[in-house]
C-alpha cells in the first residue's frame, strides 16, 4: 500500500474495499457523480461516517453534486494498488479451502489465489480452477519463487500455529485466518481473522437480544 494510506484510520482503511467495488460498478452503469447518501444506501455505512471516511481522502462532496465517481475511482485504486495483481496463496484444500478455490476472487478485485497446498496426497498435482495443488513439503520453496506474501488458512485448528509460524519463515506479511485457532505473530505480521462460527453465532446473539432498529453500528 502507498504511503498515504498510512495516514486512513484502519476502520476506515477496512471500509476502502467496500466503497470501491461500489463505485466500479456505479462508473460502468456511466454515473458521474454519488451523493454520501446514496453510497449509504448502497453500502450500509452510515452517511456520516461516509462523509468522515472520504474527507481522508481528500475527497469533499459538493451540497447538491455528492462526490465525482471518477475521483473516487482513480484515489481507490492508487490506494488498493488495483493496477498491480496481488497473488494468494491457500492453505488447507478441504471443504471451505475448495470453495474459495471455486470463488473468482478476481471478479471484484485484483487479488487471486495462484497455488494452493495441503498434506493429503490424493490432492496433489491437481489443479482446482486453474490452481495447482501443492504438497505442504514444497511450501517455502514456491512462497518464496512466486513472491507471494498473503496467504489463506484454511487448514485445522491445531496445525494453524505451527503453519502460521512456517508462513512467516517464508517472507509472509498477511495471513487470512479462517480457523478457530488464535495466532501468534511478530508484530510485522499482520492477520485477519474470520471465525465463521462465531460471527453466526454474534448474529444469532444480536437478533435474539438487540431488536432490529436499536442496532448500533458495530466497529
Ligand atoms: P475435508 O472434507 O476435505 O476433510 P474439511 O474442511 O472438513 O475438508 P479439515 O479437517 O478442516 O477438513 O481440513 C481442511 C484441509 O486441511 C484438508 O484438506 C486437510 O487435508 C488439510 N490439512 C490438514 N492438516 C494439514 C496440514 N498440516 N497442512 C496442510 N493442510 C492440512
Amino acid at each position: 500500500m502507498s504511503n498515504e494510506t498510512m495516514k486512513i484510520p484502519q476502520a476506515t482503511a477496512k471500509r476502502l474495499p467496500l466503497y470501491y467495488r461500489f463505485l466500479k460498478n456505479l462508473h460502468s452503469s456511466g454515473k458521474q457523480r454519488v451523493s454520501s447518501a446514496e453510497l449509504s444506501e448502497a453500502v450500509k455505512v452510515d452517511s456520516a461516517t461516509i462523509r468522515r471516511d472520504f474527507s481522508y481522502f481528500g475527497a469533499l462532496g459538493k451540497k447538491g453534486y455528492g462526490y465525482n465517481v471518477n475521483y473516487l475511482l482513480t484515489f481507490f485504486r492508487k490506494t488498493l494498488d488495483q493496477d498491480e495483481l496481488t497473488k494468494v496463496a491457500l492453505i488447507g484444500v478441504g471443504n471451505l479451502g475448495t470453495a474459495f478455490l471455486n470463488y473468482n476472487f478476481l471478479k471484484n478485485n485484483n487479488t487471486k489465489i495462484s497455488c494452493a497446498f495441503d498434506v493429503d496426497t490424493s490432492k496433489m498435482g491437481t489443479m482446482i480452477r486453474e490452481v495447482p495443488v501443492f504438497h505442504m513439503d514444497e511450501l517455502e520453496k514456491v512462497l518464496v519463487e512466486e513472491e507471494i506474501s498473503v496467504a489463506i488458512l484454511t487448514v485445522p485448528a491445531p496445525v494453524a500455529q505451527m503453519i502460521t509460524d512456517r508462513l512467516v519463515g517464508a517472507n509472509v506479511k498477511g495471513i487470512l485466518n479462517f480457523t478457530p485457532a488464535r495466532l501468534n505473530v511478530p508484530a510485522s505480521i499482520r492477520v485477519h481473522h474470520i471465525d465463521l462460527a462465531v460471527e453466526l453465532q454474534s448474529l444469532v446473539y444480536f437478533l435474539k437480544h438487540y431488536p432490529t432498529g436499536e442496532i448500533e453500528e458495530v466497529e
